[in-house]
Order: C-alpha cells, then sequence, then structure tokens
C-alpha cells in the first residue's frame, strides 16, 4: 500500500484512515490470553430483561442470574457432588486446548445460567415450569421454546462484541495475514448481523404467544422419558441437515429468512421430557426435521439426540458419571461436535446421521407430534 494511501479509509472497512488503522496494525502487540479473557468477562456480565420491552412498569431491573435449565429439579437431579459436565467453548479455551474440546465439571450454579431476567419477571413468568406440577401442557411447552429463545438471543447479542474483537485478532501479523484475519472478521459479523434481524422477528412473534396465550401458532414434538435423561438442554438452532443427512437450510444468505426450532430436555419426578418447538410458520424446514426423527426407532431417537444436542448447543449439560461410563470413541466423538459450529468448523451435513456411538442418555416412552391442526 502506497504512502499516498496514507489518508484513504483502510482496506479493512473499519473506516478509519489507513494510517491509523492496519498500517501500523503489525508493529502493535498481539492479542494476549490476558486480553481475551478479560473480554469474556465483560461480555457474560452483560445485564438486561428479556421481557423488559413487553411490561417496563412492573420490570425490577435487578437482573438475576437465571437458569435456562431448573436448578431445583432438573439440574440437581443429573449433579454428582453440585456438579455437571459441560462445554465451554470459548475463544480462549480453544487457544488453551489447541482446538480440541472434552467436557468439563461446571457448578450447578453457574451451569445453564445467564443474566437475561430481572427477578420479577423470571419468577413470574416461568412459575408454571418452575413451582407447578409438569403436565407438559401447551402453556408450559410453550415457557421452555421461550426461555430457551431468550437465552439464545442474549448470547448472539453478545457475539456483535465478539465480531469487534476478530477484528482486532491480526495485530503483530503480517499483511496477508491481516487481511485473511479481517475476512474472517467480517463474514462472522455479517452473519451476526443476519441472525439478529430473524432474532427479533422470531422474539416479536413468541411475545404476541405469551402476552395472548395463543398456543396455536406453535408445534411441539414430545419425547416422554421414563427415567431422569442424563443430558439437559435448552436452546435453539435452525435446522441445517436432517437426521438421515439430507440439507436443509443453507446458512449466510442473505435474503433467507431462516425457520429456527427450539429444543429443551428436563426432569422432573424421576422421568423427564425432550421437547422440539418451531413457529408454525417455521413449519417448511421445520417439519421435514421432525419426520427424519420420527423415521427412526424409540433407541435411534435417544442416540439421534444426543448428536444433535452436542453438535448444536454448548447449553448441554451432562451427568458425571454418564461421562465417565461413556467410551473413549464415543467421548472423543462428542468432542469432535463441540467444534463444529465454531468458526474454526462447519457442520457436515452428515453430521446427524448414526455414527454407531451408542450413549444410553436417555428412555423414551412415549412420543407425541402436537400440531393443534383442525382435524
Ligand atoms: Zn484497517
Ligand atoms: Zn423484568
Amino acid at each position: 500500500m502506497g504512502s499516498n494511501n496514507r489518508n484513504k479509509p483502510c482496506w479493512c472497512g473499519s473506516g478509519k484512515k489507513h494510517k491509523k488503522c492496519h498500517l501500523i496494525r503489525e508493529e502493535l502487540n498481539p492479542l494476549t490470553r490476558g486480553d481475551l479473557e478479560g473480554y469474556a468477562k465483560k461480555q457474560t456480565s452483560k445485564k438486561v430483561c428479556s421481557v423488559n420491552n413487553l411490561f417496563p412498569d412492573d420490570c425490577s431491573r435487578k437482573i438475576i442470574n437465571a437458569h435456562t435449565i431448573s436448578k431445583s429439579g432438573s439440574l440437581k437431579e443429573i449433579s454428582e457432588d453440585g456438579h455437571v459436565m459441560g462445554a465451554k467453548p470459548s475463544l480462549s479455551g480453544l487457544i488453551k486446548s489447541n482446538g480440541k474440546l472434552g467436557l468439563e465439571k461446571v457448578g450447578i450454579k453457574k451451569a445453564s445460567t445467564f443474566t437475561g431476567f430481572c427477578s420479577v419477571h423470571d419468577k413470574g413468568i416461568f412459575a408454571p415450569i418452575e413451582d407447578e406440577a409438569i403436565t407438559l401442557n401447551d402453556h408450559q411447552l410453550f415457557l421452555l421454546a421461550y426461555r430457551g429463545m431468550c437465552r439464545e438471543i442474549y448470547h448472539k447479542e453478545q457475539n456483535k462484541g465478539t465480531a469487534e474483537l476478530m477484528r482486532e485478532a491480526d495485530r503483530g501479523q503480517n499483511e496477508m495475514m491481516q487481511q485473511y484475519l479481517q475476512g474472517q472478521a467480517n463474514s462472522f459479523g455479517k452473519g451476526v448481523d443476519l441472525a439478529l434481524r430473524d432474532l427479533r422477528h422470531l422474539k416479536s412473534e413468541m411475545d404476541s404467544i405469551l402476552i395472548n396465550s395463543d398456543y396455536s401458532k406453535i408445534k411441539h414434538c414430545v419425547f416422554e422419558l421414563s427415567e431422569v435423561p442424563k443430558i439437559l438442554v435448552s436452546a435453539m438452532v435452525i435446522p441445517e441437515m436432517d437426521f438421515h443427512g439430507n440439507a436443509l437450510q443453507k446458512l449466510g444468505l442473505q435474503d433467507e429468512a431462516y425457520d429456527y426450532i427450539f429444543f429443551n430436555c428436563i426432569s422432573y419426578e424421576d422421568q423427564g421430557c425432550f421437547v422440539f418447538s418451531w413457529l408454525t410458520e417455521h413449519d417448511e424446514h421445520c417439519s421435514r426435521f421432525i419426520e427424519s426423527l420420527l423415521d427412526l426407532n424409540d433407541d435411534q431417537v435417544a442416540d439421534a439426540i444426543v448428536r444433535f444436542c452436542y453438535s448444536f448447543s454448548e447449553n448441554t449439560w451432562a451427568s458425571p458419571s454418564w461421562w465417565e461410563s461413556l467410551v473413549k470413541p464415543s467421548q472423543e466423538s462428542i468432542g469432535d461436535r463441540l467444534i463444529q459450529g465454531t468458526p474454526l468448523a462447519m457442520h457436515p451435513v452428515d453430521c446427524l446421521k448414526d455414527d454407531h456411538h451408542r450413549f444410553n442418555a436417555m428412555k423414551i416412552s412415549k412420543r407425541e407430534l402436537r400440531t393443534h391442526e383442525k382435524t
């Protein structure tokens, strides 16, 4: 880059003058592990109430550490000595472990929490799934999906900050590396912006169900479990492929409004359930996704669900003795899945197909498709 370009906007798209941006980037000190950890800490301590837009008047604005998976019932039942097994796919964690991940012990006070509800709303809105008997009624199934969604949106908002951090990751690198890393940061940032556009729409649809108690707009596929499951989860994802290895939705397309599916696994009274939920307006891809799962028998579904959870959600929590009981190749297959979907690896289109690992994580006793269609 010639010296006459010093005052032109930098090639990286930051909007700054070249001389104030990448002209001097190679001489800067690289980001340290301390920089990354300090950043991660700042991100996870952001505090907002996810329903402040709906009920501003009674919002206490005292933001608490809200559990996405019920602490008193669910997490406690699979914990041992107050701990469960989870993944920490943080940027600094990946660097520490050279991109290899396994499950680590996490105290249940920290597992699955986020600072996304105020004290009043966390208690008030979720009382039917925290304080009442679980009967899998429409209200309860909706609340599971709603809480998982709020957590995902909270984390996607944080990803905006990650995109900014990625723009600094080329400090001290040569220009070729700078261009490569800026390209990575740009495409990540664009992905985050697109996701947030979709999620704002999704949230407004879910908000209207919450306010009007109109559960005809959401469908569920419920697997009842006859024993306490070994893993618990609460998350939401864009189904990219089905359980037979067929592609469904391709990520990263500018003009696409994606279909999303929610999934939750909880335990209660020595049993449990795994629930997929989706808006009827997202039926096109979600029903194909679910049909491919319902093609399988109950034992196959149980293993398929484990593959799915570890490929698609870091908010998956496991019983320590279950994790220890897995043979090494099965543990490694889970470790490989933890990296999928990070900037380091895409999801292979066949990642949900049977990989011959038997996980014994849940016993399905009943399946039900709840669609509210008039007959
Ligand atoms: Zn620049
Ligand atoms: Zn609130």
